[in-house]
């Protein structure tokens, strides 16, 4: 067979020639902007064009910082075309993360919102080898202020070389894009991803059995671009010619949802917290959706949400898992054709599980050396290998801990069923001990976050002195809706063993968030670590 590098060039030139009319559509600042793939097409080339011209090399990375939006889209392609390395950055992250991982990266150009200038602007000084900053939106004045120097992202594609050519065909195992994850402790940790990988992992978003993507979908990724590819979607999206729908800058529920209304969106995708959002704008002033898929990933989805989305409001909604390291896709929650025939509430838990394995990678189960029997219940690691899972750190020593004779140790613990779904019982550092047995804090939240009062809810592991360990859970109440304490842990008594039950609730107006909308346990954690020995002093429990 012939050995034709997968490169992303190939996606971007085919669906150039085969789509050129279907939309575009982006969210900006300035209202909503659309346009075609052919018009989508010209600008690629002319920002390619341009960011040669300020002297980006195949090999550069050239950084973004920025929401979802058609320039970004533009610069997803642009880069990897010209044989550099997009490296997306999460814009959440404090200044001093930006910084390190700036230049950690080695970034030459960086690409950011004119409404994100501002958090570059204190850290100039420290960003040495940033050679230029391209800015998207914003008036004139802008390029004037302290960030220097600074180009206007307009200006420079008018200026560009429409006829700028391609470097030649580029190594299949090259790197095209980057993302930083964040560790539990210490600095973020690069990840760098190949042409190869990106082109198979779109691929894999195509097949019946995943997202079953095609020409015929309007995709809106509400996962941001700057977290692992957007979930992939900007690159399979516009390979296979479907309408894209990027939601813009800091969009609410309510804007998501009426982007998904008006532009009769059929895919969308984002953590479980958008999709708990965009329920209760849907439960206040319903609009009339034509989604085919709720995606759903980057946290465990509660079976009450996927019940909730489908029976109240026919929206089939699917569950799916990955990392920053897995570019990100790896199981995919779709029953099998002979399992549609179960009871209803069977059929839900084993669509709240994490699910099947991608087809294209490997995994295994592993309790030291050993792989878990596929019960439903020996617990262990969950490890990945495929060609779209990292290999290693950009340049970081803790790599060896992670990346384990071919293996990537994802550090989630899981059991598989008899059928292959994997459900993830938790994070290895979520994971409750008490006494010495383990509670799945991912079970207590999916239990409570079931309860009808209950908006959402997370569950951490806090010191005790007899049990070593115990659990203590965190809720936020819908509005209008109230249940006390004592409501909400006899619903878990219920369902749980008694020493499984949470030995305390908090009630919080919100629980805190991680960069890219996950609950942010490690702050509860900090916060209530030594809570129950306070509550036994009886001292101050902070509010
Ligand atoms: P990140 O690299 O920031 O996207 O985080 C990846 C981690 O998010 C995984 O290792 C899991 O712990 C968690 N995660 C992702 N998807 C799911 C899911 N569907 N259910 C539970 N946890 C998930």
């Amino acid at each position: 067979m012939m050995k034709t590098p997968l490169l992303v060039s190939h996606l971007f030139a085919y669906s150039q020639t085969y789509f050129p009319t279907k939309e575009i559509v982006s969210r900006t600042s300035n209202g909503v902007h659309r346009y075609t793939y052919a018009e989508f097409g010209k600008r690629t080339h002319r920002l390619s064009a341009a960011l040669a011209a300020l002297g980006v090399r195949p090999g550069d990375r050239v950084g973004t910082l920025a929401w979802n939006d058609h320039r970004h889209l533009e610069a997803y392609f642009a880069v990897p075309n010209m044989g550099a390395v997009l490296h997306t950055i999460n814009i959440r992250l404090s200044s001093d993360q930006l910084s390190y991982i700036v230049n950690h990266a080695k970034d030459r150009v960086l690409l950011v919102d004119a409404n994100l200038v501002h958090l570059l602007t204190p850290i100039r000084q420290q960003l040495t080898r940033v050679q230029a900053f391209v800015i998207f939106g914003g008036d004139a004045s802008i390029l004037d202020g302290p960030l220097q120097p600074a180009y206007s992202y307009e200006d420079l594609l008018t200026q560009a070389n429409p006829n700028f050519s391609y470097p030649i065909e580029l190594d299949e195992n090259s790197p095209m894009g980057m993302c930083y994850t964040s560790a539990t402790t210490g600095l973020p940790k690069g990840v760098v991803y190949s042409h190869r990988g990106i082109y198979l992992h779109s691929m894999a978003m195509g097949l019946a059995n995943t997202a079953a993507l095609s020409e015929s979908d309007t995709v809106m990724p509400i996962v941001p671009m700057f977290h692992a590819n957007a979930w992939g979607l900007p690159f399979a999206a516009i390979w296979f010619g479907a309408k894209v729908v990027l939601p813009g800058p800091a969009p609410s529920p309510g804007v998501l949802l009426d982007l998904i209304a008006e532009e009769r969106v059929t895919l969308a995708a984002g953590v479980p917290t958008i999709w708990l959002g965009i329920l209760k704008e849907l439960e206040t002033q319903p609009r009339h959706v034509a989604l085919r898929m709720a995606l759903c990933g980057g946290a465990a989805a509660p079976p009450a949400l996927i019940q909730a989305y489908e029976e109240k409001h026919h929206i089939p909604f699917v569950h799916a898992y990955g990392m920053t390291e897995t570019s990100p896709l790896a199981l995919f929650s779709r029953l099998k054709s002979y399992q549609e025939k179960l009871p209803y509430t069977q059929k839900l838990t084993l669509r709240a599980t994490q699910g099947l394995l991608v087809p294209g990678l490997e995994m295994r189960v592993t309790n030291g050396d050993q792989d878990v029997a596929w019960d439903g219940a020996e617990m262990g690691e969950l490890l990945l290998r495929g060609p779209w899972i990292a290999d290693g750190y950009e340049d970081d020593e803790r790599s060896k801990d992670t990346f384990i004779d071919g293996w990537l140790h994802t550090g989630d613990v899981a059991t598989v069923n008899e059928e292959g779904f994997v459900k993830l019982v938790d994070r290895t550092k979520d994971l409750v001990k008490s006494g010495g047995e383990w509670i799945s804090s991912m079970d207590l939240e999916n239990a409570l976050m079931a309860h009808p009062a209950v908006f959402e809810a997370t569950v951490i592991g806090v010191a005790h002195p007899k049990w070593n360990e115990r659990p203590l859970a965190f809720v936020v109440l819908k509005e209008g809706q109230s249940a006390s304490k004592q409501d909400l842990l006899t619903f878990l008594t219920e369902q749980f063993p008694k020493w499984w039950v949470p030995d305390d609730l908090i009630f919080m107006h919100e629980i805190p968030k991680t960069s890219v909308g996950k609950f942010l346990k490690r702050s509860l954690r900090e916060q209530y670590q030594d809570y129950l020995q306070r509550r036994q002093n009886d001292t101050e429990i902070p509010e």
